[in-house]
């Protein structure tokens, strides 16, 4: 068959590579100029930022196999670190026996690996998919209204919940997507100077910042001359969900306020401020209380849809609902 696939995250690019082991021909059509979706990483002139998920867990045998690999190839590594959790006061530890890893030197580097011989055409956002009746093909139109020229016999969209709504709008599939289902997060980047408490890795947070990355005490994340740490907060998903609520001045001030009043106790001083970024994730995460469609596939028309929403929200679930599409679909 010669398959599209919409979207180059763990969902998209797990599933080429299943698909291509099979001998089957896959393009995938990927809008942003990377590879990795939600996994992002942003070069700066003054660093490189995980600006998407900071960590994943690996529970399901099939996924820590997957995991085992990348340890292998030097794609991933375990971020040992007692968590803490916020407090009135500040923050305080939380331990656990949880084992959590990420990409390295960048989270992407992992989609990076799965990408291996891959046709991946980068800057590609598709905003149509039209089935032609005269021999059941799949023609694929971008969002400049033009049809791409080739066409194909299957396509497996992968995009975030909402986004694969309105591509599969007219399929089978479209009434079995819930709705209303991805949160947003704003995340802030800020880079400090100021000697912190090194136990201070990652912080489950409040209502305002969900939760806090100390990025710099990452594994193979390179040190500043200009900066003693780089932090990451993600802001709770009511906090985000009104996008221009706070200026990017008034956000920065509120992400270093909060920064230094959580982490009075660990700290000599106020931190200063040397650097900030930030990004607006409109699909970041996933309401808890919904019912999971698990698969997605119509053979009839030779169309389905993967991604984390399918199977909880979180790297291994984008991972296994590829795993799980494969097995339905060809096993
Ligand atoms: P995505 O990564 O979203 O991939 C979908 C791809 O499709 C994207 O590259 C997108 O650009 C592309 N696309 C969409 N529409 C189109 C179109 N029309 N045409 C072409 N391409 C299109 N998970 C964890 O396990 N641990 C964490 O700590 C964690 N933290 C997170 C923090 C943040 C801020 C965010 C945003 C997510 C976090 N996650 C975390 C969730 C995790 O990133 C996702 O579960 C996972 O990466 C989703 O992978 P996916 O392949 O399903 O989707
Ligand atoms: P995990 O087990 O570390 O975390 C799951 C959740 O359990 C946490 O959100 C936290 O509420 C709680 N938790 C875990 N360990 C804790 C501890 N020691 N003390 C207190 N609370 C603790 O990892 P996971 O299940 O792989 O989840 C992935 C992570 O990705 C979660 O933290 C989730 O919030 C995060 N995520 C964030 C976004 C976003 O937009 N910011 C999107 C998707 C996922």
């Amino acid at each position: 068959m010669k398959v599209a696939v919409i979207g180059a995250g763990i969902a998209g690019l797990t599933f080429s590579q299943l698909c291509q082991q099979r001998g089957h021909d896959v393009t995938i059509f990927e809008k942003s100029r990377g590879r990795g979706g939600r996994l992002a990483a942003k070069r700066l002139d003054w660093g490189t930022i995980d600006i998407g998920a900071q960590y994943f867990t690996a529970y399901d045998l099939r996924f820590k196999e997957q995991l085992a690999t990348w340890l292998q190839e030097g794609a991933a590594e375990r971020w040992d670190f007692t968590p803490f959790v916020t407090t009135d006061e500040g923050v305080s530890p939380s331990p656990d026996n949880t084992e959590r890893y990420v990409g390295t030197a960048q989270m992407n580097s992992i989609a990076h690996s799965l990408s291996t011989g891959l046709n991946i055409q980068v800057s590609t956002e598709i905003k149509a998919l039209h089935r032609t009746s005269e021999n059941n093909q799949w023609r694929l139109q971008d969002k400049h209204d033009q049809f791409l020229d080739e066409s194909f016999d299957a396509v497996i969209v992968s995009a975030p919940a909402e986004q694969s709504a309105k591509l599969l709008t007219g399929t089978a599939l479209k009434t079995r997507i819930p709705q209303q289902i991805d949160e947003p997060c704003w995340t802030l980047a800020l880079a400090t100077r100021g000697k912190v408490n090194a136990d201070i890795q990652g912080v489950f947070g409040d209502n305002t910042v969900a939760w806090l990355s100390r990025l710099s005490a990452r594994p193979q994340r390179a040190a500043s001359p200009e900066y003693d740490d780089l932090w990451m907060l993600h802001f709770s998903a009511d906090w985000s969900r009104d996008k221009d609520k706070h200026s990017e001045d008034a956000m920065v001030q509120i992400g270093i306020n909060w920064l230094n009043s959580k982490l009075q106790q660990h700290t000599h001083s106020p931190l200063e401020l040397v650097h900030h970024y930030r990004h607006y994730w409109r699909y970041a995460r996933l309401k808890s209380n919904y019912e999971q469609p698990k698969i997605l596939l119509d053979k009839s028309s030779n169309i389905a849809a993967i991604g984390d929403w399918l199977v909880g929200g979180r790297v291994e679930g984008a991972y296994l609902s590829a795993l799980d599409l494969a097995e339905q679909w060809f096993d």
